[in-house]
């Protein structure tokens, strides 16, 4: 403890050498005459010779051992009591029932003649049983500080503050908090056995399902779980406070969880392109790939109703599937790695998502006029290595 002083009294009643032992110990006050009696040869001292007045106070011990003097009897035994009650009311304030509380010390309370510099109230002597001095010190924790700016500025330790005040939380520092700078070397320690009773969540179990019809990265909650609740007695045993045991005596179940289930895909990917093309729709071609009088056409134009459905040319990923200027709304699907990818447009809807595995003849949309278009038709467009290519090659 570098740099804070503690008082030395209490230190020194602890072996005995401050307080007096001159009178024989007695359990009840002494009786008025010999009170008297005593008062006189007091005083008699006092005039003849330097000794020390003595006046009569109770002293608490503590295993035999001489602690602190307070006033009255009353005084010691409510020192006593109130470390009892304290503790109840701070250690076990969620106990359901208190089965024990009792200090490990055997604890007594003497008549004896003392300087009356001695004479500690009441609450002084509390001070001194649980922390070993009756001057704790305290700093008050400012804006900003940590556990160990204070330890440092202190010349202490963090572990020094952390034993000097149970139960801190080094984290949850608040301004104006009061922090106990001495280390308490108490000289009493209370047990207590207590039984509380708190109910916790129990969490659900998950049942997965194979459903082959998702894709491995699809999830899909069937039945989402809900936790249950359960009540718990326990047996708790503690130290100053410190728990040092614990028994449940009962669990009680308030409400069963709900499992959880869901569907996790097993589908698997169909293959990158078969090579061999699905005609993605029912429809006359009413324009051929290449020059056609004064335009190039890099596709093939497909007439049919609005709303017929367009079918996926093989197997793929999309890698497009929205409004893109001229095509209007398109899909494009790849085929092998960017090898040879498809285009599907002026569709009036498309029905896949970019990222999206298709199969060979799959739905990837339906015929519109989006786009640069002059009436309901797909066009549909081959490109192999980025060069368009004429789809008809594909249907030998
Ligand atoms: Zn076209």
């Amino acid at each position: 403890m570098a740099g804070l002083s503690t008082p030395e009294v209490p230190r020194q009643a602890r072996d005995g050498s401050v307080l007096p032992d001159r009178i024989a110990q007695r359990d009840e006050a002494p009786p008025a005459a010999e009170t008297a009696d005593w008062a006189v040869a007091g005083l008699l001292e006092a005039a003849t010779s330097p000794e020390p007045v003595r006046v009569e106070a109770w002293v608490i011990t503590v295993n035999g051992q001489e602690v602190v003097a307070v006033a009255t009897r009353a005084e010691a035994e409510q020192a006593i009591a109130e470390i009892q009650t304290e503790y109840k009311e701070t250690v076990l304030k969620d106990a359901a029932t208190v089965e024990q509380l009792q200090f490990l010390e055997s604890i007594g309370v003497v008549p004896r003649q003392v300087d009356p510099a001695e004479i500690r109230t009441k609450d002084e002597a509390k001070e001194v049983l649980r922390y070993g001095t009756e001057k704790r010190i305290f700093y008050t924790v400012q804006r900003g500080d940590t556990l160990w700016d204070i330890a440092v500025r202190q010349g202490l330790t963090v572990e020094d503050l952390i034993a000097a005040n149970p139960g801190i939380e080094p984290e949850l520092l608040q301004p104006g908090q009061q922090i106990s700078m001495t280390v308490a070397e108490p000289y009493v320690h209370l047990a207590s056995t207590e039984v509380q009773v708190y109910t916790e969540r129990i969490p659900f179990p998950e049942e997965v399902q194979e459903d082959p019809d998702l894709w491995p990265w699809q999830v899909r909650v069937i039945q989402p779980g809900e936790h249950g609740e359960r009540e718990v007695t326990v047996r708790i045993h503690r130290q100053d406070g410190q728990e040092v045991g614990r028994e449940v005596l009962e669990v009680r179940v308030l409400k069963e969880p709900v499992k959880q289930i869901v569907a996790r895909g097993t589908r698997q990917a169909p293959p990158l392109g078969t090579g061999q093309f699905y005609w993605p729709v029912q429809g006359s071609i009413s324009d051929g790939f290449g020059w056609t009088g004064r335009r190039y056409h890099n596709g093939v134009d497909i007439v049919a109703p609005p709303g017929t459905p367009v079918h996926a040319a093989d197997s793929g990923t999309v890698v497009f599937a929205g409004w893109q200027g001229r095509y209007g709304l398109l899909v494009q699907i790849d085929h092998g790695e960017g090898k040879i990818v498809t285009y599907y447009a002026h569709l009036s809807k498309v029905a896949v998502s970019p990222g999206e595995q298709v199969e060979r003849g799959q739905v990837v949309g339906y015929v519109g006029s989006t786009g640069y278009s002059t009436g309901p038709h797909l066009h549909f467009e081959v490109r192999v290595d980025g060069r368009w290519v004429n789809p008809l090659k594909f249907y030998p």
